[in-house]
Parts: structure tokens; sequence; C-alpha cells
């Protein structure tokens, strides 16, 4: 039976673990912590899943797929995990990142609509677009539960098998060194997150993210309210997922951070800026409370590919998810599988190669 070590519990080393026990191989999972802790990228209380990716084909047609094995993992966990609230793209150009993203959508047959900024009402209570070219809306985009989908991932793969260790591990010849035992397999993989560049050199940096939900009036928080992303403005959100508020909040990069020891409380800013948004986009919300904030870290490469790739015999780094990783991880898990299995090589564009830095795949950086 084939042997393979997974480092890192977050939804990626998850689903990679789940995966590859169902699919024949003998795994152990190490994880420092606990699946599902709140340090993890994975813990958020929500991540978005959106097919559009600009010009990139590759992850919107991975979006897609990774929806249908959501569907599929909230099946047999029983318990809902994708609220399919749809999203709504607020375009500032007629010719930009949202143009080229429904052309590609439309190419891949992946439902997406056109609309005036007129429509805007259509899905919030009240709505300012008057800045905006159009909307491009996304019907089987939503929102993921995502620190749940992360322990019930993990909880499923130690059903299929998985052993899970607690611990945290360092490279080893041969395998991984967990306190005084190195743990040898055919494989390891490091799904490390955040915590990568300690143990590897690696093109990544990474950054405080905060997040933040507010309070807001009955009429914005029924099921149908849809996500929402402002890619000129750096903005995102959605509406109330399980009474934890409407979610607004910044993709812009935060300042460098430590994810192990970093302390994790918001910065006033942070708040400052998203109620700024808030006023130009819904303005009854600007002074909405915060009802629910959490600080998270995003994992960035230069580029925003990720990082997959063999750094010596059998060991593969598996990271720099750069803040768009979460809603791709049932499809990715499969992809990184098959690769480990020697059916085909990951793109090139996963490579340890030198980054030329780009904002194709991310929000286009201001604030
Ligand atoms: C604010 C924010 C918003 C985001 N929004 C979205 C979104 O809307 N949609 C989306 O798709 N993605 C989004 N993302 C990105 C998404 O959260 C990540 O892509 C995903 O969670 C990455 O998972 P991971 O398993 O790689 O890392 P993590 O979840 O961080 O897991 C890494 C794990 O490795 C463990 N570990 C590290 N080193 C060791 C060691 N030496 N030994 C043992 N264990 C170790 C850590 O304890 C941790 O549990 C967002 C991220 C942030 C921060």
């Amino acid at each position: 039976m084939k042997s393979v070590i997974v480092v890192g519990a977050g939804i990626w080393g998850s689903s990679l673990a789940l995966r590859l026990a169902e699919t024949g191989w003998a795994v152990t999972l190490v994880e420092q912590h606990t699946p599902g802790h709140v340090r993890q990228a994975s813990a958020g209380e929500t991540r978005l899943l959106r097919c559009a990716h600009g010009t990139e084909e590759w992850y919107a047609r991975m979006a897609w797929r990774a929806r249908d094995g959501w569907r599929r993992l909230e099946e047999r966990a029983g318990e809902p995990l994708f609220h399919e609230a749809g999203m709504v793209w607020f375009a500032g150009t007629p010719d930009g990142w949202e143009n080229a993203s429904a052309q590609v959508l439309k190419n891949l047959d992946i439902p997406c609509e056109v609309l005036d900024p007129a429509d805007g009402a259509r899905f919030f209570p009240e709505f300012r677009g008057d800045d905006l070219s159009f909307l491009l809306w996304e019907p089987h985009a939503g929102v993921l539960r995502a620190r749940r989908a992360t322990q019930v991932t993990a909880a499923l793969a130690v059903s299929a098998g998985v052993r899970l260790v607690r611990a945290r591990a360092v490279p080893a010849p041969g395998g991984v060194r967990v306190g005084g035992d190195v743990l040898t397999a055919d494989r390891v993989v490091w799904a490390c997150g955040a915590w990568l560049p300690e143990l590897f050199e690696v093109p990544m940096t990474v950054t405080k993210q905060d997040t933040l939900h507010f309070a807001v009036p009955a009429a914005w928080t029924t099921p149908g309210t849809p996500a929402w992303v402002d890619h000129g403005a750096s903005a995102y959100g959605h509406g109330d997922v399980d009474g934890a508020g409407m979610k607004a909040t910044s993709d812009a990069e935060g300042r460098p951070y430590e994810p192990e020891h970093g302390e994790r409380v918001v910065d006033e800013a942070s708040v400052a800026n998203a109620r700024a948004y808030l006023g130009r986009r819904f303005p009854s919300l600007v002074s909405a409370p915060v009802l629910f904030s959490q600080v998270c870290q995003y994992a960035l490469t230069p580029d925003a590919e990720w990082i997959i790739a063999e750094v010596s015999p059998g060991v593969w780094l598996l990271g720099g998810d750069s803040g768009h990783g979460f809603k791709h991880a049932p499809a990715l898990a499969g992809y990184v599988a098959g690769v480990l299995d020697g059916d085909h090589a990951p793109e090139a564009r996963f490579g340890l190669r030198e980054r030329v830095p780009s904002r194709g795949l991310r929000t286009s950086g201001s604030t």
C-alpha cells in the first residue's frame, strides 16, 4: 500500500488526506493544533465560492468542479456547508476584470448574467451603483461555512482511516520529525498554509487580514441576500449567514504577520475602511455595529498562483493559496492526488520558479 504523510490539517491538507485515504493510500495527517483551530486560514467563519477569475479559465473550471465536491461533502456530512446565495460583482468599467470573467464563464457554460447597475435593487434592500458600468451575476456562487467544513472534512478523513497525529512536524531525511520520532512514507506533502516559509524557502509573504461582520436590520438578513465583490475597491462581503451578521471587509493586503504568535485583534482602521465602503454602497448601513470579527492571514505569492512543487524526491509543498484557495479544496485535492499518483505533472504555473508580480487573480489592491 502506498503511504503518505500530509502535514497541516487546514482545508487543503484535510481534503487531500481524505481523498488519498479513499483512493487506497495509507495516510498520516500531522497537525500542530486541531483541525479548525482559530489560527488557520481555513477557520474563517465563511469563505466565498465563485467561478469568476478574470481571464483565468483554469481556476474558473476548478471552482465549478469544486462546487459539486462541496455538494457531495455536505450530503455525506448531513449538514449544510454551502449557502448558494449567488454573487453580484460590481463592475466599475465596461471592459475590465468582470467583463473578462463573463466571457470565460460563458465559454465554459457556467451560468452568469450581465445586468444593469439599477438591478442592484433586486438583490439588496438599498444599493447605490451610480459609479458602476454593470453588474455580473453568478447565480451558483455563494458562501461556504468554512470552519465547519474544515472540521467535517478532517473528521471524514479520520473515518476513512487517516491517522491524525497532533504534533508540530519539521522536515527530516525520508520523512518528518515529530517530537523524538521520525515518521517516514512514500510521499510527504507539506500543506502548512502561512507556516510554510518557516520550513522551506518559498516565494510567499504572510499578511494580517481583518474580517468584519455587521449587525444589520432584518431586511438584510434574508437567506436570499447574495455575496458581493467590488473588484476595483477590493471590498467584498455577503448577507447574514447563521446569525453572524453581514460580512463587509477588504481584500487589500494587510501588514506582515506571524500566524502562530500574532495578536488577533482587528485594527480600528479596518473598521473605518469597511464603514466607509458601506456608506458609499449601502448608505443606511454606515453606522451598523460590528457584530463579529476575525483576524486571519493571507499566504500570498507574488502572482497569486499557488505552489504545488516537489522539492526533493517524494517531498511536495502545497501552499501559497493567496487568499483564494478555500473554495477549490475538494477539486484541488483530486488534482494533487493525481500528481502524487503520477497521473499528471502539476502545471508549470505552480512551480518554485521566480514569480512575476501580477494581480490577475486578486482584486485591484486599492482599499
Ligand atoms: C481573510 C481571508 C479571506 C479569505 N476569503 C476566501 C474566500 O472568500 N474564498 C476562498 O476560496 N478562499 C478565501 N481565503 C483563502 C482560504 O482561507 C485559504 O486558501 C485556505 O483556508 C488555505 O488552507 P490551507 O489548508 O492551505 O491553510 P491553513 O488553513 O492555514 O492550514 C494550515 C495548517 O497547517 C498547520 N501547520 C503548519 N505548520 C505545521 C507544522 N510544522 N506541523 C504541523 N502542522 C502545521 C497549521 O496549524 C494549520 O492548521 C481567505 C483567506 C483569508 C485569510
